[in-house]
């Protein structure tokens, strides 16, 4: 692809160039050159955010008249503010075509009856994900977030065959089942489990224990980003990770976040994933920046037909730090230090030089457990990361509570050393 650029990303940076008043400042100083499309800048979230701001509510890459528009929802905006997210109608087939091949994939059927538990306040997982589920052919429960216990009445009345949510909300309705309906939750009778790709079901432990106690089939069906586009990796039933459904209407690339250098995208490759709209009317993103860095697992097309490649997550790119030519993440130290059952699970800091190379890290974890011997146990941490991981950090054990709580998302990596 990179020596021969479609002639479908061609004619997007053609209507970008000329509706896009945002690509048009940005891209200013390339004047005819955009035939060089892997000489084009990178997006971001934070110049999309200022620009919202400044030109509120769309912003000025709005390529489409504002009666074209059909659908408003924002992101979540878990780490920042939410971006306004606007689509047309044929902005909102895409995304729903490309969401029900997710669906299928994880195994949602016609004859299912699937009730739907994300958040239709404004939320693409809501109202727009309701659509991809039900193109599916599949019937939906329309159920949205919150009333639990009515939740429970309702699966017990209509008997639904699937569940779409988070996999942590599993959890938490375990509890409700036990407590409010005296059940085990495997006798509500719900064959599929669609979830997104948080990283719980990554953990072969955690998945293995939401199927033994719901007795249904666990699946990541829904990665993608609202931004770009609603749904576009989901699992299938040989379980290799997630595919990349998204082939016809985004076009994917591969960066090293920290020199932004291009990587092939092959087996065992990893880098952080930027997209281009292929087709995309309303606010179409060329070489946007998702954070997320993913590991393609395969280029192969798989036994179930996907033609795109197979991949998982590996974390935020925000959170990676790059030790001994290693690419190390926030989640990966957390998963090191979660082995211990002495240490408040998720309630750690790490520190480490302000300029790269890093060669000092420093682990600041909070002991639970005052009758443990802190020395003992800080030298087998430092042995767990030498062996899993390769390098030894600094530990420091503090007593439970020393360490800062935030209200949302707590900062954990501080480049100060
Ligand atoms: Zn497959």
């Amino acid at each position: 692809m990179k020596n021969e650029i479609s002639t479908i990303l061609l004619k997007q940076v053609e209507y970008v160039k000329t509706r896009s008043e945002f690509y048009k400042r940005k891209y200013q100083e390339y004047g005819n050159r955009y035939l060089d499309f892997f000489s084009l800048p990178f997006t971001t979230k934070t110049e999309l955010l200022i620009d919202q701001h400044n030109t509120s509510p769309f912003g000025s890459n709005l390529c489409v008249r504002e009666e074209e528009i059909i659908r408003v929802h924002k992101t979540s905006g878990t780490t920042n503010k939410p971006l306004i997210i606007a689509l047309t109608l044929n902005d909102i087939n895409t995304t729903i075509k490309v969401g029900s091949q997710c669906f299928k994939s994880a195994g949602l059927r016609k004859d299912d009856l699937v009730v739907h538990c994300l958040n239709y306040n404004m939320w693409a997982g809501g109202y727009t994900d309701h659509q991809s589920l039900e193109m599916t052919g599949a019937a939906v429960i329309p159920f949205g977030v919150g009333n639990s216990h009515n939740l429970i009445e309702t699966i017990l009345l209509l008997r639904p065959t699937a569940i779409h949510c988070t996999p942590s909300y599993l959890k938490k309705l375990e509890l409700i089942i036990r407590n409010d309906f005296q059940l085990e939750p495997d006798k509500l009778g719900i064959r599929l489990g669609l979830f997104g790709a948080e990283s719980g079901l990554q953990n072969p432990i955690f998945r293995h224990n939401i199927e033994g106690t719901w007795g249904l089939k666990a699946m990541n069906a829904n990665y993608g980003l609202s931004d770009v586009l609603s749904i576009f990796g989901a699992e299938c039933q040989y379980q290799r990770g997630l595919h990349f459904f998204g082939t016809d209407v985004i076009y994917p690339e591969l960066i090293k976040p920290q020199t932004l250098e291009s990587i092939e995208i092959q087996t065992d490759a990893v880098g952080e994933l930027v997209l281009s709209n292929l087709v995309k009317e309303s606010q179409p993103l060329l070489r946007y920046r998702t954070n997320d860095v993913i590991k393609i697992l395969s280029i192969d097309k798989c036994k179930c037909g996907c033609k795109g490649f197979t991949f998982e997550i590996v974390g935020r790119s925000d959170d990676m730090i790059v030790i001994k030519g290693i690419n190390v993440f926030l989640s990966t130290i957390e998963s090191v230090l979660s082995k211990f059952s002495d240490l408040n699970v998720g309630i750690f800091q790490v520190h480490v030089n302000k300029i790269d190379p890093i060669n000092d890290v420093h682990i600041y974890a909070e002991v639970n457990n005052k009758n443990v011997n802190y020395e003992n146990l800080k030298n087998l941490i430092v042995q767990k990361f030498q062996s899993d991981l390769c390098f030894k950090p600094d530990i420091y054990l503090l007593n439970e509570g020393e360490l800062k709580r935030c209200e949302g998302k707590t900062k954990k990596l501080y480049k100060s050393l």
